[in-house]
């Protein structure tokens, strides 16, 4: 089991899963969602426990993205689609509970002053469209 918190520590997390694993994404809802770039962990929605005084912002049709209502750091993402799926925020857990970044989606659309450096997996756009293609029906409404 590991803990985690937000930046106040009125929001905490716990998650009875290991975290090996995270992704990172450069489209535009999570670049302009995180601030930069986005990493996640992500894992079963029934490990994760939070608890605190959380706001959620159905971003789309896909997902809802929530925060602390005091701090405003970044908590999760829920898939909203397949609600059996949740990405939690690395940064609130030490040292990003272990997990090791493996994968860049939207690699193609990081801006041109920084990109992800490393042996990960890159899908671009097209890709990852390809393999959700109920991504491009509007996903941004
Ligand atoms: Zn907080
Ligand atoms: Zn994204």
């Amino acid at each position: 089991m590991t803990r985690g918190r937000c930046l106040c520590g009125e929001v905490t997390v716990q998650v009875n899963a290991p975290m090996t694993e995270m992704s990172a994404c450069h489209c535009e809802l999570c670049t302009r969602w995180s601030g930069a770039v986005h990493m996640a962990i992500d894992l079963e929605t029934k490990d994760v426990t939070f608890e605190g005084p959380i706001k959620t912002h159905r971003s789309s049709r896909l997902a809802t993205r929530a925060w602390c209502d005091t701090c405003g750091s970044a908590l999760y993402l829920q898939d909203a689609v397949d609600t059996d799926r949740i990405e939690v925020f690395p940064g609130l857990f030490d040292n990003a509970g272990g997990a090791k970044l493996v994968r860049v989606v939207y690699a193609d659309c990081h801006p041109d002053g920084f990109s992800l450096a490393g042996d990960i997996s890159r899908v671009s756009k097209k890709e990852y469209e390809a393999a959700y293609p109920h991504l491009s029906e509007g996903t941004n409404e």
